[in-house]
């Protein structure tokens, strides 16, 4: 492990190392087949299993029940955005959109494709730096769903619980950073998307959990790729499927396993985050971003006293061994990225680092 570095990048982002030491194995010599996972048909037994297997070990870890399919797809999150509407939105319909950072801006721009969306609330006159709360929420008269995005990356902002939403009204969320770092409440959702560049594995696979009836009850006039049955029907093998990055999930979600499950996680993610708050909120030196009733446990973003000192804080990080901390440039500062594989240890080491640099650069 000493030939790696704490890795706080907001995505893709660290995994966990026995899960990547195994998919070392993998890529050479897959289940002992003589044949490597990346050479393998995707109609073969051994990946039949492998989809088989990374369904059951979704389903066993979040809890995710039978009137859900789960279905691995390709385009990022960012194809979630325009495909939820393509299918869910009638042109002359409305869908309620919570507009709480960029991402939920852009799934709001590709809505607009296809039907009207309307902003139920938005956290824009203050940088995004808050959640909204639930008596600023104005939802339209008979929304086609409603859309939020869970954990906002570049501000630092996570919804606490799923927004309450009227009876009946799908709920569509965005937990492309924060997906599988709590429990999930599938009862008060329908459809879930997620980038797995984060918390489940590589780019280049898309997690999607759709409610079958929802699914079913989508516009039929699209292109066969682009409808969520056509994915239910063919288990997501319809074309050829991102095999190796449901190689690295699956081992991601046997790490999970091992480590006690979504319980766990999200107890070590919230003493994680917990740490750098605490340490930021008693610093005279930095300061937190994000309202502290809105916090984010995956991306914790920071300031300095000065832009200077923070490119200064950034490029001292690094050759200490601590990477991918600037910020992104709607924030500016720091931003410290701490999903479920980013290590205890690592956080401890940033809090030891921010207290050096505060010595070494107060007068
Ligand atoms: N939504 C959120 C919340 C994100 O953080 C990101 C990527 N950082 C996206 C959507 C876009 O994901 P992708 O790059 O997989 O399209």
């Amino acid at each position: 492990m000493n030939d790696r570095i704490y890795n706080f990048s907001a995505g893709p982002a660290t995994l966990p190392a026995p899960a990547l030491k195994r998919v070392q194995q993998a890529v050479w010599s897959y289940e002992d087949s003589g044949i490597g996972v990346l050479e393998h048909s995707h109609r073969s037994r051994p990946i039949s299993t492998l989809f088989e297997e990374t369904e059951a070990a979704l389903r066993r870890i979040a809890r995710i029940p039978d009137d859900f399919a789960v279905l691995f797809l390709q385009g990022g999150a960012s194809s979630q955005f325009f495909m939820v509407p393509m299918n869910l939105l009638q042109q002359d319909a409305t869908a309620d959109y919570l507009d709480t950072g960029s991402w939920s801006q852009k799934a709001i721009k590709e809505a607009k494709h296809f039907g009207t969306a309307h902003v139920a609330a938005s956290s824009t006159d203050k940088n995004y730096s808050y959640i909204p709360a639930p008596e600023a929420i104005r939802y339209s008269p008979n929304p086609a769903y409603i859309h939020y995005t869970s954990n906002n990356t570049i501000f630092g902002t996570e919804w606490a619980d799923v927004p309450a939403a009227p009876e009946g009204v799908p709920v569509i969320c965005d937990a492309s950073s924060d997906i599988l770092s709590r429990p999930l409440d599938l009862s008060r959702l329908d459809l879930v998307y997620a980038g797995a560049q984060k918390n489940l594995g590589p780019a280049g696979l898309t997690l999607v959990l759709v409610r079958r009836d929802l699914a079913a009850s989508a516009k039929r006039e699209l292109p066969t790729m682009l409808q969520y049955r056509t994915h239910i029907e063919h288990g997501s093998r319809y074309n050829t499927p991102p095999v190796f990055a449901l190689c690295v999930l699956r081992e991601v979600l046997r790490w999970m396993e091992d480590r006690g499950g979504l319980a766990a996680i999200a107890e070590q993610n919230r003493t994680k985050a917990q740490l750098l708050y605490d340490y930021l909120d008693q610093s005279r030196f930095f300061r937190a971003t994000a309202r502290p009733d809105s916090r984010s446990r995956m991306n914790v973003c920071f300031r300095a006293p000065s832009e200077t000192l923070e490119s200064r804080f950034v490029k001292e990080a690094e050759r200490a061994g601590l990477s991918g901390l600037k910020g992104h440039r709607s924030v500016g500062g720091m931003r410290a990225s701490i999903y479920n594989a980013f290590p205890p240890a690592g956080c401890e080491r940033l809090v030891a680092f921010m207290r050096q640099f505060v010595r070494d650069h107060s007068n």
